[in-house]
């Protein structure tokens, strides 16, 4: 991780309440995300802090080191109700650092421990290192992981993803958990309009999704606002520079044309057709990447 400015911090609180989304409460173990996805919504939370979303956002990390201790006092109080906790919707909790910091996994004991249900978003396969806590806190309480894969094309998945493992060493982690008993799903998301949404390539992410076990498949569209909108702009002009006029019509505000996102539905939909899982889970367009269970 040359290249990379890791901070240490301690939180006073980790679990954070979240109005308005599918889930109560959510944890981010770090913030910044080694894997400088192109498209990633969270960048914007650098910009909080008045720090630059864009380069910043792969390469100065903060790590919450006391968060496993902090969660321990926060569930084990007398008033918490023992609801879902989304670990992951504004950084990867698996992401490299977590090799070293183990501080997912600590956080992941303290919800065992205090019967608190979870549910983790990750694109590494990293993930696989946890499955004895993840099946002990499935046990007491319950846990639901979604692995996210946007394309099974691993030069495009370079391109939109440059530090991410490849898709087939995600799906292979989907198969580690799926085959222990983990309830696991992937996230096809976010689909780009014109880049990753033709229907063989969806098709391609269902069918593996389907093949390594994975219960569902959830998907939803590209969402550009803040600096994220920079930050993928600034990726068509290195990949993709004959798009960028069609994006910047397609993209005048934050969401894709309702006639864009429905078309994808029908897309996802008619794949799942093929590819049939338990069930299929449509997130609402307009619920950022990272946050379907999440
Ligand atoms: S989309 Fe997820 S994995 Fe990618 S940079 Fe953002 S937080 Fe990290």
């Amino acid at each position: 991780m040359r290249g990379v400015e890791v901070i240490e911090q301690t939180a006073k609180s980790v679990i954070n309440a979240v109005p308005g989304m599918p889930f109560k409460w959510s944890i981010n173990p770090y913030r910044g995300c080694y894997h400088q996805c192109r498209f990633c919504y969270a960048r914007r939370t650098h910009t909080f802090l008045e720090e630059d979303g864009m380069r910043q956002w792969g390469t100065r990390i903060y790590v919450k080191v006391n968060a496993p201790a902090v969660v321990r006092a926060e569930v084990s109080k007398r008033s918490w109700k023992h609801e879902d906790v989304a670990i992951g919707t504004a950084t990867d909790p698996y992401q490299p650092l977590e090799g070293r910091y183990r501080v997912t996994r600590g956080i992941l004991e303290a919800l065992r421990d205090y019967r608190t249900p979870g549910a983790i978003i990750t694109r590494s396969p990293l993930i696989v290192r946890d499955i004895d806590v993840l099946q002990s806190l499935a046990r007491v309480a319950g846990v639901r992981v979604s692995v996210s894969i946007a394309t099974m094309d691993e030069a495009l998945a370079r391109e939109i993803e440059p530090t991410v493992a490849p898709p087939r060493q995600r799906l292979r982690a989907v198969r580690m958990l799926a085959e222990a008993g983990i309830d696991v799903s992937v996230a096809l998301a976010p689909v780009l309009p014109g880049i990753t949404d033709a229907q063989e390539q969806l098709e391609a992410v269902v069918a593996a999704a389907r093949d390594a076990g994975a219960r569902r498949i959830w998907h939803n569209t590209l969402n550009l606002h803040d600096v994220t909108r920079d930050e993928f702009f600034r990726y068509l002009k290195e990949h993709r520079p004959e798009m960028i006029a069609q994006y910047a019509d397609l993209y005048r505000g934050k969401y894709a044309p309702r006639a864009i996102s429905e078309t994808i539905d029908a897309r996802v939909h008619a794949a799942y057709q093929t590819a049939p899982m338990r069930h299929i889970d449509r997130i609402v367009a307009n619920v950022p990447t990272q946050l379907s269970l999440i």
